[in-house]
């Protein structure tokens, strides 16, 4: 860590410096060649980090967005509406769906209907039950 810094450090000294030499060659102050560029080195590296992060974030966000897409799809074995054949058929619960017949090539569409049923509870079995022939 603390070496990777006096790494960077060394290679912005250098850089400056020889900055600093050729803008005092073209007619420049010295000292404020050099921390020109100092100053210019930190503004490149600060454009280039951000433009990385932003790049990261593009990435990360395409990555959701097909994990996303992957959650969403199912797939189900559906009869063909018109000559009854089966197909496997990705089913997604975010856009319509419809598929094409492997055998007789018409297209089906698929509703996906949801419902709720109450919750069921299982009957007590150490209580003694009735025989079928004792209700009569
Ligand atoms: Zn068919």
């Amino acid at each position: 860590m603390i070496r990777d810094i006096v790494k960077s450090l060394f290679i912005i000294g250098i850089v400056s410096t020889i900055i600093a030499f050729v803008l005092d060659s073209l007619g420049a102050h010295f000292w404020y060649s050099l921390a020109f560029g100092v100053v210019i080195q930190f503004a490149i590296w600060k454009l280039y980090t951000y433009w990385l992060d932003k790049k990261i974030e593009i990435q990360s966000k395409a990555i959701d967005a097909d994990i996303i897409k992957d959650i969403a799809k199912q797939t189900a074995t559906l009869p063909c509406a018109y000559c009854g054949q089966d197909n496997d058929v990705p089913i997604r619960l975010d856009e319509n769906n419809s598929f094409t017949c492997m055998g007789c090539e018409e297209e089906s569409v698929v509703y996906v209907s949801i419902e709720t049923v109450q919750r069921t509870v299982p009957v007590n079995l150490s209580e003694p039950r009735l025989k079928i022939n004792e209700q009569r």
